[in-house]
């Protein structure tokens, strides 16, 4: 239960696998992490231990300078690696902390319009709703800002597209998130402590902010689409 993405322009796949070992504290049951190599999103999944996903992406290395990683407590579906994050479709891939409490009905709809599930995740929903936006023409900006009013629950989320190495969008209501600034990179992670290898600045995104992140910065919406700005601060987290 634990979020960290990272929009750079160095190899991801270990530091997102170095900031997930500092959310373990948090407990998890499986893990994984989802970059873009060549702009096309891959992933990397695993049950139980990071050291079961560390194992994989030996066998299987990721590259890309641009990644989300997750550790996750299951509570909708039981901890295995088709039900681990990131899920994903063609054009996006997605971590989620907490509960999408409306996904029943949302799966049912994106079933009728043709989704294939994957998963038996409530976090899936958000990865198709997504697509479907985009099918219709929205890019990624928009789609993601359309979908966001429809779930209901709590939910910090990270999201990743395909083909587009110098963007991460971040969600949030009820569960935290934070903006972490580098030196032409930018970071989203649950906390302080999952950042704090990449940086010490970082803005704590308010309830019903949605974050979009370039390597140069960010952009901060509140509940309302309107741009905002949050306070940013130098934590104490240790390196
Ligand atoms: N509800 C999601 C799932 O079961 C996310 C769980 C979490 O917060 O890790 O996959």
């Amino acid at each position: 239960c634990g979020i960290i993405g990272i929009v750079g322009t160095a190899p991801v796949a270990d530091r997102l696998m170095e900031s997930l070992k500092r959310l373990e504290y948090r407990g998890y049951d499986s893990a994984g992490i989802a970059t873009l190599e060549s702009s096309h999103l891959v992933r990397c999944r695993a049950e139980g231990k990071l050291r079961n996903l560390e194992t994989a992406l030996t066998q299987s290395p990721l590259a890309g300078h641009s990644g989300i990683g997750h550790t996750r407590w299951a509570t909708h579906g039981k901890p295995s690696v088709a039900n681990a994050h990131p899920h994903a479709t063609a054009q996006v891939a997605v971590v989620h902390n907490g509960i999408i409490e409306n996904y029943r009905e949302l799966r049912d709809e994106l079933i009728a319009e043709g989704a294939n599930f994957e998963s038996e995740t409530d976090t899936e929903v958000v990865a198709h709703l997504v697509t479907c936006e985009m099918r219709k023409g929205a890019g990624p900006v928009d789609a993601v800002a359309a979908i966001l009013p429809r779930l209901t629950g709590a939910f910090a989320l990270g999201f990743l597209f395909d083909g587009e190495d110098d963007l991460m969008i971040g969600a949030r209501k009820g569960s935290p998130l934070a903006i972490g600034f580098g030196k032409g990179e930018m970071y989203l992670g649950s906390d302080a402590i999952a950042l704090a290898p990449f940086t010490d600045t970082i803005s704590y995104l308010e309830d019903g902010d949605w974050a979009v992140l370039n390597k140069q910065g960010v952009v901060i919406h509140d509940a309302g689409n309107k741009v905002v700005s949050r306070p940013v601060q130098k934590t104490s987290a240790s390196a």
